[in-house]
């Protein structure tokens, strides 16, 4: 790797963001994650940045700033550099031990919002919670729900407690080791799921492979079809039926499979594609009578 900045006598911040673009070239924002990267080790906003181009970093910052571009460039995410990740406008931790937020799962947000505007408390479950950010923007969104999240893996709970600690939530959410539906036995008004959804010869295929692989695999894969959890839900959920209304994130494309899955198991459901902000087929509505 390119050290040369190290070198130089004096590293002003256009030097430094230079020299990071050009490490940075394979990745789509070379620019962009330069200067993210730069605010990030200098503690700064972007203004002070492009303000202060000719200012000279001192020796930790610049060497802070080697070690961390390198990082990026060998596929570490940025967002387990920095630490943080924003999610439907509010930042949160992230650590290797969940999966990053990701912007097309703020489609599940106003999904929900839009269903349960008419419930005084309404009461909602997040399936596999991961980082937190869906079941704690829900509770930073609706004051008056009352949240469950579970996750199989106890150390995405302590990133999706922490979390809600930070967005001063905690007390409206509880957290809990559970596999799927496995052990449930409330009842919700709406559930929400994000589950492992990639298949498995994808998270080596994948243009993003080594950024993927730096994510808990067992947030992302859904085994060889990539379906395997989410069908194991569905099938859980069509025996306990534990909300009118369940809303389920999928990968491109798996809802022509899932769509005809669901119907199957729950011949009377009313079932509905939704779309990302990318125009993409993201999320499944599946509403029963009960
Ligand atoms: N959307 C993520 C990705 O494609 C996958 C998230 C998931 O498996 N639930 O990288």
């Amino acid at each position: 790797m390119d050290d040369t900045l190290n070198d130089q006598p004096d590293p002003t911040v256009h030097g430094a963001l230079k020299w990071a673009a050009a490490q940075l070239q394979h990745l789509p924002n070379p620019d962009l994650e330069s200067e993210l990267m730069l605010e990030f080790v200098a503690g700064e906003e972007r203004l002070w940045l492009v303000t202060n181009l000719d200012h000279i970093l001192d020796k930790s910052q610049a060497d802070r700033y080697i070690t961390i571009v390198n990082e990026r460039a060998g596929g570490q995410p940025l967002s387990y550099i920095t630490g943080q990740k924003e999610f439907y406008g509010r930042s949160f931790k992230t650590t290797p031990e969940a999966l990053i937020p990701r912007p097309e799962s703020e489609v599940l947000i106003n999904q929900i919002k839009t269903i349960v505007q008419r419930k005084a408390n309404p009461k909602i479950l997040d399936v596999g919670t991961g980082s937190g950010c869906l079941a704690v923007t829900l509770a930073c969104e609706l004051p008056a729900a009352q949240l469950k999240a579970t996750d199989i893996s106890p150390e995405a709970l302590k990133v999706a407690r922490a979390n809600a600690e930070q967005h001063k939530v905690a007390d409206r959410i509880l957290f809990l080791e559970q596999n799927l539906l496995l052990d449930e036995t409330d009842h919700y008004d709406v559930i929400v799921t994000n589950l492992p959804y990639v298949e498995d010869h994808w998270l080596a295929a994948s243009p993003q492979a080594k950024e993927l692989a730096a994510e808990p695999r067992l947030a992302l894969s859904g085994g060889e079809t990539g379906l395997e959890l989410i069908e194991e839900f569905l099938r859980q959920f069509a025996l306990k039926r534990s909300a009118p209304v369940v809303l389920l994130e999928h990968g491109d494309e798996q809802e022509q499979i899932l769509v005809p899955f669901a119907k199957k198991l729950l011949p009377e459901a009313h079932i509905r594609s939704v779309q990302d902000q990318f125009g993409v087929n993201r999320v499944i509505s599946i509403s029963i009578n009960e």
